[in-house]
């Protein structure tokens, strides 16, 4: 125990962590970079090392003739899993600190360093990308002693791409971090904090042992969960999986005990034996929610059980992905899907259409609502239609998130009238060196769902950070408006607002609705509603002549062309009543400006 450390890289997107970790991995001999080995990059055997590295690797070093173990566990960079993030942190002794010479600090390195510095973390500073021309390491210098009051000595200097700095990155944690500490003796508990999803073999689950052993064999449970396994295989973590027969206090590892589906497996959850429990789970577990929802639908009706087949298999890999069967009107029958946040929803969009060829339509995104009514009950309401009349509702809460803005002071003018048209409240701003700002808002995270990260990254030019976590849900004056098409509510199109902005929003839907929706054989009338009360309202004229009398002559490839084109076009049509509405319609909402 004494020669293990457990370490881990913040960083903020970009600023170098993984060509660092590469670095440390080659310097240590766990992996030989040479040529022909990058050459070898495709073949699974190292494609397979590489699914390991990102989530935990073990290193060994020497230092003064003795030799350690050192434990390089990866933290998920982005908000949205700042949980996962969490325990990440709590299996750790240490923590190097990366920040990028040319940018400096960024929001979500604060965020990551205050849970490392919660979780009582050695903090080991360090910039990276000194060998870049436009490097200001003096200034980064001065953020990070801002930030962490450290001895300007004990940061060190470093770059991922010339291999500067690496030794003595290695050395302090060595020197630095404490060994972890724990009791061999006591009952085991082991804390999960990732899992990885092997086709063959199942969940591997990953964990620190924080006390007691576990060897090959035993029979195990999850407390959370008060599911029992075996152990089938235990072992730690290298380029490939290396089998051990027992896993100490203090050492990181793998359990496989044949887990098919990853809703079985919560990180930050503790492993624990079934004939000699530990009587208490390890503090801080806690059950991620999903905080926004969309509707997924197939584009063709008839793919509705191969969506459903498809979300099942994505849900085996990625616990916090949620669905269920929900229906519109407009679009028939789909999912209602419950994503972390909103990067986590564009990745399963991207995964369903990349490695399942499903074409689908979401809808726009929205929170989770409390909803009072008038005879006392509280409901969780995750789609606009899903609420109650408007008379039985007494008030809905929303939920609120605290945000942490760093930008450059020249945007904080254009931030601040952002944050305020989105309901926001600015709680403070300080100086954290030079030129630079870190603002703070309380905002509803309603507002951020729809199109802020885009007008936030345009308005300063894409140099402002962001970060946020959910703070408490709040009464709101909200309220919902409809869109009609030819006098019919197409539900899908259903938004709940402000009543401030009810009726500006409505116009911009209809006008946006209007540039959206093409031309047909008759007068298409767009509608925006707030309960029977017609707010805005735009027409898209019937078309005047033939597409085709365009085509003059005989030219008749023109013409199948055209009509190639009208068809393609048209498979992303979804028909609602006699109207044929494109998909991008169904986000108008996200496209105002
Ligand atoms: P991560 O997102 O934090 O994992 O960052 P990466 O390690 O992927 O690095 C982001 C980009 O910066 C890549 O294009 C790297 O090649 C480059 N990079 C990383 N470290 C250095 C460095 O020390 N110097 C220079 N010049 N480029 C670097
Ligand atoms: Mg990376």
């Amino acid at each position: 125990m004494e020669n293990i450390r457990n370490f881990c890289i913040i960083a903020h997107i970009d600023h170098g962590k993984s060509t660092l970790a590469d670095r440390m991995l080659e310097y240590t001999k766990t992996i030989k970079i040479t040529e022909n080995q990058m050459l070898d990059d495709m073949d699974l055997e190292r494609e397979r090392g590489i699914t390991i590295k990102s989530h935990a690797i073990q290193m060994e070093y020497s230092l003064d003739g003795k030799k350690y173990i050192l434990n390089l566990i990866d933290t998920p960079g982005h908000v949205d899993f700042s949980y996962e993030v969490s325990r990440s942190i709590a299996a750790c002794e240490g923590a190097l600190l990366v920040v990028d010479a040319t940018q400096g600090v960024q929001a979500q390195t604060i965020s990551n360093l205050y849970m490392a510095i919660d979780h009582d973390l050695e903090i080991i500073p360090v910039i990276n990308k000194i060998d870049m021309p436009n490097a200001m390491p003096e200034e980064v210098e001065d953020e990070i002693l801002d930030l962490i009051g450290c001895d300007p000595e004990d940061i060190i200097r470093a770059s991922g791409k010339t291999g500067e700095g690496v030794p003595d990155i290695l050395k302090a944690v060595v020197e630095r971090i404490p060994a972890p500490k724990g009791d061999p003796e006591k009952p085991l508990q082991m804390l999960i904090f990732d899992s990885i999803f092997n086709s063959f073999r199942g969940i591997i689950v990953l964990g620190k042992v924080v006390n007691g052993v576990v060897r090959q064999g035993d029979e195990v449970k999850f407390v959370q969960t008060g599911m029992e396994y075996t152990a089938d295989e235990v072992g730690v973590l290298k380029m490939d999986l290396e089998p051990r027969k027992t896993l100490s206090t203090g050492e990181v590892g793998y359990i496989i005990s044949g887990i098919k589906n990853a809703t079985e497996v919560k990180v930050g959850d503790t492993i624990t034996h079934v004939d000699q429990p530990c009587d208490k789970a390890i503090e801080g577990f806690q059950e991620v929610k999903p905080m926004v929802f969309a509707g997924v639908y197939p584009i063709d009706p008839t793919e509705y059980e191969n969506l459903r087949s498809s979300l099942e298999k994505l849900q085996l890999n990625d616990a916090s992905l949620t669905f269920m069967p929900e229906s519109s009107q407009a679009l028939g029958f789909g999912f209602r899907c419950g994503f972390l946040g909103l990067l986590h929803m564009e990745i399963v969009q991207e995964r369903l259409d990349r490695e399942f060829n499903m074409e689908v339509i979401t809808t726009v995104p929205n929170v989770s609502y409390l909803v009072y009514t008038k005879q006392g009950e509280e409901l969780e309401v995750h789609n606009p239609s899903g609420l109650p009349d408007p008379t039985e509702i007494d008030h809905i809460d929303e939920p609120y998130i605290k945000a942490s803005i760093i930008t450059s002071a020249d945007y904080i003018g254009p931030i601040i009238k952002l944050c305020l048209d989105k309901r926001g409240e600015l709680l403070d701003q300080q100086y954290i060196s030079g030129n630079r700002v870190e603002l703070h808002f309380m905002l509803p995270l309603g507002e951020i769902v729809i199109d802020f990260y885009d007008k936030l990254k345009s308005i300063s030019k894409g140099y402002a950070s962001f970060d946020y976590h959910i703070d408490s849900y709040r009464p709101s004056k909200l309220i919902k408006l409809d869109i009609l098409l030819n006098g019919e509510p197409v539900d899908a199109l259903s938004t709940l607002t402000h009543q401030d902005n009810a009726v500006t929003l409505g116009r911009n839907m209809c006008e946006k609705l209007k540039e959206l929706i093409p031309r047909q054989q008759f007068d298409i009338a767009i509608q925006a509603a707030i309960g029977a009360k017609i707010v805005a309202r735009e027409t898209v004229k019937q078309v005047r002549k033939d597409v085709l009398a365009k085509c003059y002559g005989g030219d008749v490839s023109r013409k199948r062309k055209l009509l190639e084109k009208q068809k393609k076009g048209k498979k992303r049509m979804k028909q609602i009543g006699n109207v044929q509405v494109p998909q991008k319609a169904f986000l108008a909402v996200l496209k105002l400006d």
